[in-house]
């Protein structure tokens, strides 16, 4: 059993550590202490150095009780959205919610909180168990940094579990790929009241191509949006430049792609439409546009490792855990990239990203009472082994 009175206080204790993007310092020495205290060997890597933050990754090696056991990683992250910095939070019986004028972080400290308190159980409990790699990381909500610089050459573990999903009756195991899109419409400048027809409006532009576009939820696996637009300078201007960002995400690489040049295309068919001759000179209405990848997909089967020692572990307590596919991306997209087998277990935080956010305590406890089961099922497959 977990200790439940422990795992709430370090997680209260850990929201109310500051820790923005790329400022996850405090919190980063906090964790290094709490895991050395537990015996771990521990290692702030470089990846802050590389993404202009103030803290690496933490890399705590736990040392197992079970000779030759192959090692399994374990993974949350330490940063959080804005507004996250000094989180109060309120106990309201089982649920922890803040004075709505920030996030609560319990994306992902309660992550964060499930793998230091599950060690520290497989510890006091004297509970067999391999060779642990905690890995902590920095900078996950600004575009997955951290795992993308952590060097795996310094992880041995080849399976894992990355701790950052809401409901701990899920076990997401697919991610989409995702783009991003810059869009630049140039127009020409004119005063929109002496000689509006020497003008092409790039606002003009930018709304027709919207408009003919197919955005949101473009079918089951695949979704589009654009969530920034930005151009103008006066109301007597008719202005000659907009600039907009968007995404699009999907678990099929051939419909992402689609959709991207889909998107890109409304913008030139927009464009095309829009020419003007001032004194002799024709000027054309013009689109730059570029299409960037932020992360690709994860699809870990219901038959690999990782996926069978979760649902095993699940059925031992007697508990229905669903695989899912999910419309987000996360480190374990990357991990997965890197050669590490990981699917991602929630672990009760719900409303992420909002000041609205809360977690239900008992999800954390049950998050934590499977992955104890997890790692002891896991001892007993390598001791069975060897
Ligand atoms: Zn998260």
């Amino acid at each position: 059993m977990i200790n439940q009175e422990r795992i709430k206080n370090l997680l209260l204790e850990l929201v109310q550590i500051d820790s923005h993007s790329r400022k996850e310092r405090n919190v980063a020495e906090r964790i290094k202490k709490y895991c050395e205290e537990m015996g771990a060997e521990v290692e702030i890597d470089d990846a802050g150095s590389k993404v202009g933050g103030n803290s690496g990754n933490v890399i705590a090696r736990f040392r197992g009780t079970i000779p030759d056991a192959e090692p399994i990683m374990m993974s949350a992250h330490m940063d959080t959205v804005v507004p996250g910095e000094g989180v109060k939070p309120i106990i309201d019986g089982d649920i922890i919610r803040t004075d709505g004028t920030t996030v609560l972080g319990g994306d992902d400290k309660s992550g964060c909180a499930v793998i230091l308190e599950t060690i520290r159980c497989l510890k006091e409990q004297n509970i067999p168990h391999t060779d642990i790699e905690a890995v902590f990381s920095i900078c996950e909500e600004v575009g997955l940094l951290g795992a993308k610089h952590l060097d795996v050459s310094k992880i041995r573990s080849r399976y894992g579990i990355v701790f950052d999903s809401d409901d701990p009756g899920f076990l997401f195991t697919r991610g989409p790929s995702s783009n991003h899109l810059e869009i630049k419409v140039h127009g020409l400048e004119s005063h929109a009241g002496v000689a509006p027809e020497d003008g092409i409006s790039a606002i003009r532009i930018a709304a027709e191509a919207i408009s003919a576009m197919k955005l949101g939820r473009i079918d089951e696996e695949t979704t589009a949006n654009i969530g920034v637009i930005h151009g103008g300078a006066a109301t007597n201007i008719i202005p000659n430049l907009v600039t907009l960002w968007g995404e699009a995400r999907s678990l099929n690489e051939e419909k992402l792609e689609a959709q991207c040049d889909h998107m890109v295309q409304c913008f030139k068919d927009a464009a095309s439409r829009y020419e003007v001759t001032v004194e002799g000179k024709t000027t054309k209405a013009s689109v730059e546009a570029s299409v960037d990848r932020d992360y690709s997909s994860m699809d870990v089967p219901d038959s690999s490792r990782v996926v069978q020692l979760v649902l095993g572990a699940a059925a031992r307590m007697g508990l229905n855990v669903q695989t899912m596919a999910s419309g987000g991306g996360c480190d374990a997209n990357i991990f997965n990239r890197k050669g590490i087998e990981c699917a991602n277990l929630g672990t009760g935080m719900r409303a992420i990203h909002t000041v609205n956010e809360w977690l239900d305590v008992k999800d954390m406890y049950a998050s934590a009472e499977m992955t104890l089961e997890i790692l002891k099922l896991n001892g007993e497959i390598a001791l069975n082994k060897g």
